[in-house]
């Protein structure tokens, strides 16, 4: 009995992972043909390709936050490696935009106003 529920409970696990992982393929191939270029570098002044769907708020196993598509942005691999990871790890992003204000919408001179 007890080795017939683990068999089961390991089918569903497998077959959640298999859909879970067709379902995010899908959806980010899709959000990547409609938001090609890396967020970062276009704040930066370059036109790179995203090959990355980030969660702009991690979202730590939530799956609404998972899948709120407002909640996704386009990156590159070097930026979602480098500046998003440090932003993650620091609350701070990194870096200036193609005016030389700063990325990170909370520094002072940052932000929607500028
Ligand atoms: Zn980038």
């Amino acid at each position: 009995m007890f080795k017939r529920i683990t068999l089961n409970a390991s089918r569903q696990y497998a077959d959640h992972d298999r859909d879970y992982g067709w379902r995010w393929k899908h959806a980010r191939a899709r959000y990547l043909a409609a938001h090609p270029l890396c967020v970062y570098c276009a704040r930066q002044g370059f036109i790179v390709l995203a090959t990355v769907v980030d969660h702009i708020e991690p979202h730590k196993g939530d799956p609404v936050l998972f899948w709120n598509e407002d909640n996704w942005q386009g990156l590159c691999t070097p930026c979602h490696d480098g500046a998003k990871a440090e932003l993650e790890r620091t609350g701070r992003l990194r870096g200036c935009d193609a005016n030389g204000l700063p990325l990170d919408d909370a520094h002072p001179w940052g932000g929607e106003d500028r």
